[in-house]
């Protein structure tokens, strides 16, 4: 790819401050490691996004879409192509009744604290997932016996010719920790989710609640991308990597939390490789204990 005739291309669509050359991924995923993506852009508008899709895809450039960077571990090599970055520029939402409406962009956990005030309730164990809505879609993100499924009425998308579509909630393929975002290119645009009338004390008490558990039991304080494994059935992968006896492990900036061991964290100055290796020794040291293969929850993503 030509990097500068993208970049100046990609500033005749969006605005100087929103493209950004050679931009260090580690300042756009918790993870807080990754190599530079060659550009990175962040449309305003869904005019500008299907225009920087249509020029991508004129010019056969990769892309990579990225929300809160909450599930991502970028390799040390960086992103060769385009990152669109879908988060504050895309962060709108209005309650209406019991339907949100709710850009890809927004946060959970902002759009939470108003779905509180308005007493509806069905979104709390949504709340405390650091994610976007288009993140957590993609992922069909879930906590404390709920999941994005539960909640979806219907999704606005756009493919990659730059049409609208949009898709109910059986038409998205919700699975365990996956949608249909996960086998298509499709972009989330926004949501509308469904709730029901609550009690404004019930559903504090609730989030409360959930807010308690994840401080108590996840390393908060350290870089990670949450769950650093799927669960695999019948079994939870922080009691099999505890049980192999993994608690703590640690390899060069990268450590199996000691407060939770489904959790790799980055001890401040970790690579992404060090956290790939870290993540390969529990893999087949519990896969060799318990012959389970774990598989990564994280998305990882670019270059050696
Ligand atoms: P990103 O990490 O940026 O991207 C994730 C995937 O979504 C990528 O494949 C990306 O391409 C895709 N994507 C993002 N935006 C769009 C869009 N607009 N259109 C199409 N695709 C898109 N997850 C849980 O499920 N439950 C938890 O309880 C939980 N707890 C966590 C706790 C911590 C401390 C951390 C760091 C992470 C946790 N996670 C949890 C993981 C993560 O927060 C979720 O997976 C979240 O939904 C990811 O959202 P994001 O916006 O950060 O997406």
């Amino acid at each position: 790819m030509n990097k500068k005739y993208i970049y100046e291309s990609l500033l005749n669509i969006v605005d100087k401050e929103n493209v950004k050359l050679d931009e260090p991924m580690k300042k756009h995923i918790s993870f807080r490691v990754g190599g530079p993506a060659d550009i990175l852009v962040k449309p305003t508008t869904e005019k500008q996004l299907s225009e920087v899709i249509s020029l991508i895809k004129k010019e056969s450039v990769p892309y990579l879409i990225i929300g809160n960077g909450s599930n991502l571990l970028i390799k040390d090599g960086g992103i060769r192509g385009v990152v669109i970055e879908i988060s504050n520029n895309f962060n709108k939402f209005e309650i209406e009744g019991t339907t949100v409406r709710i850009q890809a962009g927004a946060l959970l956990s902002v759009v939470g604290k108003a779905i509180l005030k308005e007493e509806l309730k069905g979104f709390e164990f949504a709340s405390g997932i650091p994610g976007t809505l288009g993140g957590a879609l993609a992922m069909n993100a879930g906590a404390y016996g709920g999941e994005m499924k539960d909640i979806v009425k219907s999704v606005r998308l756009m493919d990659t010719e730059g049409n609208i579509v949009e898709l109910t909630n059986e038409q998205m393929e919700f699975e365990y920790r996956k949608s249909i975002l996960s086998r298509t290119d499709y972009i989330v645009l926004s949501a509308d989710i469904e709730l029901k009338k609550g009690n404004y004390d019930e559903i504090k008490a609730t989030m409360a609640d959930f807010t308690q558990r994840r401080v108590t039991k996840q390393p908060l304080s350290l870089p990670s991308a949450g769950s650093t494994f799927k669960r695999p059935v019948g079994h939870f992968a922080g009691k099999l990597i505890e049980d192999s006896g993994l608690r703590g492990l640690t390899l060069r900036g990268a450590q199996v939390s000691e407060k939770h061991c489904g959790f790799v964290v980055n001890l401040g100055n970790a690579k992404a490789k060090d956290l790939l290796d870290l993540m390969y020794v529990v893999k087949s040291t519990v896969n060799a204990k318990f012959g389970i293969m774990l598989e990564e929850e994280v998305k990882i993503l670019g270059e050696d």
